[in-house]
């Protein structure tokens, strides 16, 4: 049966990390994967969740299945997250969350439920995009297309080409935003800019569905969730796919959130009923631990003050990486302009390199890059910069 197989080919990023591993040189940088690093080059396990795992661990009593949809805590945490503690949304019941294995979980129970119970398979999806939507969305059996979003010359957003191509969307059509942090350009809308997302979404009937997976890297907690809640403010149906592999640093734990917000709490129950029938004929249950962790500290006032505090701080490193970037390489001769670097936001940028560059930069100095010339700012420390500028002057 199997003979007849060839070898799929190896996924684009996390194939450069099996490169990477491989790679015997010191000295190797791995900016490909978005994986946050701190100074020292390690992903640390954050002391909130430390704290929340020991608690965990000496008050369970079973390890018995949760329902399908995780635990009522751990959906109600999700969604003060997303529309803030005191939301109309919630209160209203309009709002239903499951426990998802990891923002792509989330990301594959939507793409069923559109493939499955909506009327138009379309997909929107900004160009560029996270590389892994195309597949997750097209394993559904959904349809794929793009709206322009990035002007690769001025290194930054065209809002005009994005309003312009998203006119093509058709009423009932799904339209995915990135929450914040934009991957892998780094650039979101603003304030007003969502506004007029909204108003057009409204208006012409599309589906949002935001893909939150970096809450709390590009302003703050609250303050990244600005999209969705003016988009909650005009579309009454929404779907939504949380991801706290970072900002809880539980890559490994699988810890996501599927949600969807109805017009009404009836109609939010039913449409609910589905998507749990869909769960349980994928994965049945969520898998406890990481979730119980989520719970735990944002339902304790001193474990949600250090995950503030230690999400900031993540923050504020890789901005300070990106501002030391900027200046290492003004130092090291460049003269092209990379200040755009500074005024983006999260884990990633474009950083305008093409793939011969980025090949160089693999081959001679160890660098890792992925093909389209998206770095992974969080990969980048005070000891590994002036190696890193120095091989980008030479390969420019
Ligand atoms: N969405 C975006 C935009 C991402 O960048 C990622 C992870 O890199 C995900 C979703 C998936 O997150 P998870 O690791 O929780 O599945």
């Amino acid at each position: 049966m199997f003979e007849q197989l060839s070898a799929a080919p190896a996924d684009p990023i996390l194939g450069l990390t099996e490169a990477f591993k491989k790679d015997t040189r010191t000295g190797k940088i791995n900016l490909g994967v978005g994986i946050y690093k701190d100074e020292a080059g390690t992903t640390p396990i954050l002391s909130c969740v430390k704290k929340a795992e020991e608690q965990l661990l000496s008050q369970e009593t079973t390890k018995s299945y949760l329902s399908i949809e995780g635990t009522p805590e751990y959906g109600l945490g999700v969604q003060r997250l997303l529309f803030g503690s005191d939301s109309d949304i919630i209160s209203a019941g309009r709002a239903r969350s499951a426990h998802a294995p990891g923002g792509t979980g989330a990301l594959r129970v939507c793409a069923e439920f559109i493939a499955r119970h909506l009327p138009s398979k379309r997909i929107w999806v900004s160009n560029p995009t996270w590389a892994n939507h195309g597949n997750v969305f097209k394993a559904a059996g959904l349809e794929v297309v793009t709206y322009d979003y990035y002007d690769a010359e001025a290194k930054d957003k065209d809002f005009a080409a994005m309003k312009n191509s998203l006119q093509q969307v058709a009423a009932g059509d799904t339209v995915l935003f990135h929450g914040c942090c934009h991957n892998p350009t780094g650039i979101d809308p603003t304030a007003e800019e969502w506004e007029e997302l909204a108003r057009l979404s409204a208006a012409g009937g599309w589906l949002p569905l935001f893909d939150f997976a970096y809450q709390g890297f590009g302003k703050g907690i609250e303050e990244d969730a600005a999209g969705l809640r003016i988009f909650a403010e005009h579309n009454p149906e929404l779907l939504i796919a949380s991801s706290f592999s970072k900002n809880f640093g539980l890559y490994n734990e699988r810890v996501g959130g599927f949600t969807l917000v109805a017009r009404d709490a009836t109609q939010a129950d039913n449409a609910f009923s589905q998507v749990k029938s869909i769960i349980r004929a994928n994965y049945s249950n969520p898998p406890f631990h990481g979730g119980g962790i989520v719970t735990t500290v944002l339902n304790n006032a001193s474990l949600y003050a250090e995950w503030e505090k230690e999400v900031a701080e993540m923050r504020d490193r890789i901005q300070g990486m990106r501002d030391l970037f900027v200046d290492t390489l003004k130092e090291k001769g460049v003269s092209q302009d990379f200040s755009f670097i500074s005024r983006q936001c999260g884990m990633f940028s474009f950083s305008g390199l093409n793939p011969d560059q980025v090949k160089r930069l693999k081959d001679e100095f160890a660098i890792y890059i992925v093909g389209s010339g998206r770095i992974s700012v969080a990969g980048m420390t005070r000891n590994n910069m002036d190696a890193l500028c120095s091989a980008i002057a030479q390969v420019l």
